[in-house]
């Protein structure tokens, strides 16, 4: 093994990743831990550098290349039996062999201490390759729970050779071990639950706050009890393999009750389970819980209230557009209108609304169920989303008759929704008469309250925020916990830019001015913010990192 002296922080300056002035004051926090830390975490802790740049300067002065540890086939069987605390202490992880060496990633080059033990204990000499932090904890964490798990999985094992899946009670292990990733899914706030087989393996991934997680690991046998166990808790086709299906089921966590939206898609390997968690409460948020600043809020709130005119949401997959439509029904609902929503599919159901379900197969369109709603003397329709003309022209004509119509698209930005309307085929004046406002949004994660600490700015982010931020401002972020996962982030919000097409917008539009013409004047003359503003604001006030506004936003 090179054991190489390294001046880290040197070696940083030089590479312009590190100012003198950043070194020294990690040097001294260093000196008031009483050296309990290393120079290399200080620094990451600190937001001077990131880990990348980190084991890329550290890779370069070594020569330990990096190696890509998602794309190693790793044997877990084989992994679990050596001493998974002398490989947590180096941070390493064995991902081959060969007859004179065993190959290893690290995120810890320089712990040449804990590197030694390592070679002696497995007594043949490694072959050392750098890993980021997070990749490395990633094989960790699945190991642990390869060996959480080893109990339920022989008993449910027990079960299938014993006597199949006869039993099909709440008390059978297969089930006690869906409740088992069910609950485990909820706990840690899980929007999502996703079983995927692999040629070995089937793993199941939670998606938290917008990001999947692994979570269980099984092997094909437990996979296929699973699998069939879940479709018939959907209500679906058991024998049914070759075709995706959708089902629902409810299941009691802590004493409330979820609903679950379950889909299955054949994949090479076999079926691909997803389950949606439908929370009620979550589904009935109020307008000010959204997370909406105070200006957006009061822009929202005029918009919705218009009587007749297009309010639409728009943003990607997943940026929580039907979250904030439900809100907004919530908010104008009464007893005194009528709402109707075609959807696809009804998510959630609400309360003195008329919700319709879109069938394709019967002809049951977006298009056709607006225009057949016109007949049912609505106040206020909902168009789940407008992905064609024909739809378009049925919203605008629905609009133009005096009717408030909610509905989303797919675009990056407010200003984007009319140039989108416009390509789809609706007249500039019509688009201009028919529209009251357009909301962007995209869902950030929040920082995690229990281990938030102030921290400083990566150069390499601050140059791109730069001209966002005040001379003195304070950014944050999380250390990482067991509350959070040790992901730092807890929760999400929204971040939003709202364009409300006033008279002078309107005659602009009617006029066919272009997108990037509209944007420029409603920031000039309509105090417009841009969505990056309001991101910035909020990782100003600590909510969340701008690491995060950046990832959603995609500002370069
Ligand atoms: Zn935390």
């Amino acid at each position: 093994m090179i054991r190489q002296k390294i001046r880290l922080g040197d070696l940083l300056i030089q590479e312009e990743l590190l100012t003198q002035e950043q070194l020294e004051h990690a040097l001294k926090l260093q000196k008031e831990s009483n050296y309990s830390k290393k120079l290399g975490q200080i620094l990451v802790e600190e937001g001077f550098v990131t880990q990348k740049d980190l084991l890329k300067v550290l890779s370069k002065q070594l020569g330990y290349e990096f190696i890509d540890l998602y794309g190693q086939k790793i044997d877990f069987d084989k992994l679990a039996r050596y001493p998974l605390q002398i490989l947590k202490n180096a941070k390493a992880v064995p991902f081959d062999e060969d007859e004179d060496y065993i190959y290893i990633a690290t995120s810890d080059p320089l712990n040449y201490e804990a590197l030694d033990i390592l070679e002696r204990t497995l007594m043949k000499p490694l072959k050392i390759y750098l890993a980021p932090d997070d990749e490395v904890e990633a094989i960790f964490h699945r190991l642990s729970i390869l060996e959480d798990t080893k109990f339920i999985i022989e008993e449910v094992k027990k079960e299938l050779h014993t006597e199949g899946l006869k039993k099909e009670g709440e008390e059978s292990a297969v089930m006690r071990l869906i409740h088992l990733i069910i609950k485990d899914s909820i706990l840690r706030r899980a929007s999502d639950i996703h079983i995927e087989p692999d040629e070995k393996k089937a793993v199941v991934r939670a998606r938290i706050d917008g990001v999947l997680q692994e979570t269980f690991v099984f092997d094909t046998e437990i996979y296929n009890a699973l699998d069939t166990r879940i479709k018939l808790l959907g209500g679906l086709d058991i024998s049914e393999k070759r075709k995706p299906q959708d089902g629902r089921f409810s299941m009691t966590i802590e004493n409330k009750l979820y609903d679950f939206r379950l889909s299955t898609s054949p994949t090479i390997y076999g079926e691909s389970l997803v389950m949606r968690v439908l929370d009620r409460e979550k589904a009935l948020l109020r307008l000010e819980e959204l997370g909406f600043e105070d200006e957006n809020l009061e822009n929202f709130n005029r918009i919705i209230h218009y009587p007749y005119g297009i309010v639409l949401i728009t943003g990607p997959t997943g940026s929580g557009k039907t979250t904030t439509l439900y809100a907004a029904l919530n908010e104008i609902k009464n007893i005194h209108n009528k709402v109707m929503t075609i959807e696809d599919p009804v998510e959630y159901r609400l309360p003195l609304v008329q919700q319709v379900q879109v069938n394709e197969k019967a002809g049951l369109t977006f298009a056709v169920a607006v225009r057949s709603f016109l007949r049912q003397d609505p106040d206020v329709i909902l168009i789940g989303e407008i992905r064609d003309s024909e739809t378009l022209n049925a919203a605008a004509q629905a609009s133009l008759t005096g009717h408030l119509v909610f509905s989303t698209l797919h675009t990056n930005d407010a200003p984007g929704a009319i140039s989108r309307f416009a390509q789809m085929g609706l007249a500039p004046y019509m688009i201009a008469d028919a529209m009251v406002g357009v909301v962007a949004q995209r869902l950030v994660r929040k920082i995690c309250p229990y281990c938030k600490k102030e921290t400083h700015l990566p150069p390499s982010i601050y140059k791109i925020v730069q001209k966002y931020l005040p001379d003195d401002y304070t950014v944050y972020r999380g250390l990482g916990c067991p509350k959070c996962d040790f992901t730092g982030y807890f929760g999400r919000t929204m971040i939003s830019e709202i364009l409300v097409i006033d008279e002078d917008i309107a005659k602009l539009i009617s006029e066919g001015a272009t997108k990037f013409e509209i944007y420029e004047y409603a920031v000039s003359h309509k105090g417009f913010k841009p969505m990056i503003y309001d991101g910035i604001k909020k990782a100003l006030k600590g909510i969340t990192t701008i690491e995060e506004v950046l990832r959603v936003t995609k500002e370069k």
